[in-house]
This record gives C-alpha cells, structure tokens and sequence, in this order.
C-alpha cells in the first residue's frame, strides 16, 4: 500500500465529520432563533394586553438575553418608544458599552428606518426578525440603513408573528 492510498479513507472520514458538524450547526443555529423568537413574541404579548401595537424585541449577548422590551409610545406618549430603541438602551446600560457589537437583535416586526439607523449606529452584529412590514420597514426604504456588518435573517416564526398583530387590529377596530 503506498501513502497515497493509506490517506485517502482518512481525508473521506474528515470530510464527512465536518459537513455533519456543518449540518448541526446550522440546525441549533435555526433553533436557537426560533427559542429567542418565541421570548420576543412573548414581549409582543405583553404590549398588546396594554394596548400598545404588539411588537417585542430582545437582545442576546453569548447565548443570554441581556434585554428585553415591547413597544411602549401609548405609555410613554413618545413616538420613538418603539421595541428596538429601548431595547437598545436597555442592552447597552447592562453592558456598560454603547456598541452592541457580538448582539443579535431579535424583532417579531421588521425594523422602521428609525430603528435601522439605531441599530446601525450601536454596530450590532446581527438582526433576526419575523414577519416583513411592507409598508413601513426599513427595506422598502433603504436596505443600507443597517450597518454594512450587520447580518440579517428574516421570517422566523412570521406567521406568529404577524397574527398578533392583525388580532390586535381586528380588536380595536
Ligand atoms: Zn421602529
């Protein structure tokens, strides 16, 4: 057997342990969005039993929620009070740092340019949300509000999602 052949089984078997690494990775990734999802659709809950506009946002930092928040502009009478923005502060005073660099933001709404911009002056790294808002999201306006580094995934658990949010509508209307 010369050296060629005696490696040859030996390279197969690595390659094959780490597309499987590869694979399960993705899958805790993709649950793990989902478990940080369902908190911030629970945030959305708690807005709309004070009958703000269901939207919730938390902040994860290595694995932990660090902040957490729903939108609150009847509360605070304050236009600006939307989830991200005050989940922002809140993750930056636990943290001590104005940049939320190694974060992911999770949003049950698509971020407005206002929240986009926000999110892009604290460098986040990351920004999961759920169900797309065609009219007044960051996207439709300009994909670049976000910082150049900041990854996005969008649609996770959209159809929750959006059904509080038309429930919440249905009931007021
Ligand atoms: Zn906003």
């Amino acid at each position: 057997m010369n050296k060629l052949d005696a490696n040859e089984p030996k390279m197969t078997f690595c390659h094959d342990i780490c597309s499987i690494k590869r694979t399960d990775m993705d899958r805790t990734l993709e649950n793990n969005d989902e478990i940080y999802m369902r908190e911030a659709l629970r945030e959305a809950q708690a807005a709309a039993r004070d009958g703000e506009i269901p939207i919730g946002a938390v902040i994860v930092s290595n694995g932990v929620i660090i902040a957490k928040a729903h939108n609150l502009t009847e509360q605070l009478q304050d236009t600006t009070a939307h989830a991200e923005m005050l989940a922002i502060t809140s993750a930056t005073n636990y943290l001590g740092s104005k940049y939320l660099t190694r974060c992911t933001l999770y949003v049950t709404v698509e971020p407005c340019p206002m929240c986009a911009a926000a999110l892009c002056w604290s460098q986040i790294d990351r920004v999961v949300y759920g169900a797309a808002d065609p009219k007044r999201g960051y996207s439709r306006f300009s994909p670049s509000l976000l910082h150049p580094k900041t990854e996005i995934s969008a649609g996770i658990l959209q159809d929750e999602c959006s059904a509080i949010i038309t429930d919440f509508f249905k009931k007021i209307r």
